[in-house]
């Protein structure tokens, strides 16, 4: 038996192993503080002694974060050297958890992992509990049975996922702790098959449009400034201008098309007899790759100065999220090949590439050149409450890095 299949047989007989350690790990609460939670520390130590007592390096990085007990944001890295020593092949899961939301809707204690059904219950065995747990046992067999991998293999455990990345990958990115040619995956979206690989993220635009006129009574508007009416025409203006200037549509994305969606829209005036002076509303936007974003705001402000001047009204845009998105990872790039390849021999499955509405980390590294799947087997119970991970997709998951990784 080659190295590659001893490997995966290891991973096959380790399913016990890997439900225990995924029911340790859910017993760390890891809620993020953005969520009202202490963060990961506590886990990321969890982590390093797991990885340590496997023989592994492991490299800690901490980002200071005054909002948590021990002023810092833990990630971890480890690395086993591969043949080809030129570039590393990054399996990056993250550490920290949203919280439970409402207890009443939960079975059982979030923070209490059970097994029944071949699935374990709990906040974060799927997100992220799962790829933490796969990854961790890829690199443990391929340690463990003295393989070498083809490129180097390096595992991440990445804190502040769940809410801006500002302690984690980001400034991990910075430090070039990750860079191009390495490539990665990220084991947080999939399907429950395994066949959809995220190669591609819509960049992200949140809009908060405020309008100021000037609120008077109901029967004489013409003493006012009806802010709404002034709000409603630039919305309709927005929507028009931004669906006929950014038309185009990309099969790799479902929508294939850029979305331009005005959404919430906040309380105003409490009583029908009052002409509202102020109007505050928002606008998600979800938009190919290939546009620019500079370019969208630009549009944005000629169609806001124009109703600003034509009203008399004051009129804000404020881009309250804004992430421009990297082009997709080619299809052919040796990440995506090496998946499709293990996904063949191991499930006899084609896997397909496709674009999502953004919100990854993948998001991240394909900004610095590093070439990434976002990939996993799971049922998206991400944030819901009863969220659960299938052992099943646990260990298979692992075989799949490992055959990764070696082959
Ligand atoms: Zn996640």
């Amino acid at each position: 038996m080659v190295g590659s299949e001893k490997a995966i047989d290891w991973v096959g007989n380790s399913r016990d192993d890997m439900t225990r350690f995924l029911c340790d790990l859910v017993k760390i609460k890891a809620v993020t503080p953005d969520g009202g939670g202490k963060g990961e520390y506590e886990r990321a130590l969890f982590m390093k002694k797991t990885l340590e007592e496997i023989g592994l390096k492991v490299t800690r990085y901490d980002f200071p974060d005054s909002r948590v007990p021990e002023g810092v944001r833990v990630s971890l890295t480890t690395l086993l050297e591969g043949e080809d020593k030129s570039r590393t092949f990054w399996l990056a899961a993250h550490l920290d958890t949203v919280p439970e939301g409402s207890r009443e809707l939960w079975a059982t204690d979030p923070y209490v992992p059970i097994v029944k059904d071949g699935k374990v219950f709990g906040r974060g065995t799927e997100d992220n509990g799962q790829g933490v747990c796969s990854s961790l046992f890829a690199i443990k067999a391929i340690k463990v049975l003295g393989i070498k991998p083809k490129m180097n293999l390096g595992v991440a455990f990445i804190s502040d996922e769940e809410f801006g990345s500002k302690y984690g990958v980001i400034p991990l990115l910075e430090k070039g702790v990750f860079k191009a040619p390495d490539i990665a995956l990220v084991p947080d979206y999939g399907s429950p098959d395994g066949s959809l690989i995220e190669t591609a993220e819509k960049s992200i635009l949140w809009l908060k449009i405020t309008t100021k006129g000037k609120q008077v009574h109901g029967s004489t508007p013409e003493q006012g400034l009806n802010a709404r009416r002034v709000a409603m025409k630039l919305a309709l203006e927005m929507d028009t201008m931004l669906h006929s200037k950014y038309p185009a549509k990309d099969s790799l994305f479902n929508p294939a098309a850029s979305t331009f969606e005005p959404t919430k829209s906040e309380a105003n005036v409490e009583n029908v007899n009052t002409v509202p002076g102020l109007d505050v509303q928002f606008f998600d936007c979800r938009i190919l790759p290939q546009y620019l974003l500079d370019e969208v705001m630009s549009q944005i402000e000629s169609v806001r100065a124009k109703l600003q001047k034509e009203t008399g009204a004051t009129i804000t845009v404020e881009a309250i999220q804004r992430e421009q998105n990297a082009n997709p990872t080619p299809t052919d790039s040796p990440i995506v090949q090496k998946l499709r390849n293990a996904l063949k021999e191991l499930r006899g499955l084609d896997g397909q590439t496709m674009g999502i509405g953004g919100g990854t980390v993948g998001a991240y590294f394909r900004r610095r050149g590093i070439h990434t799947a976002v990939w996993s087997t799971l049922d998206d119970v991400a944030h819901q409450p009863n969220e659960y991970c299938k052992i099943e997709n646990l260990v298979n998951d692992a075989k799949v890095f490992v055959h990764m990784a070696t082959s």
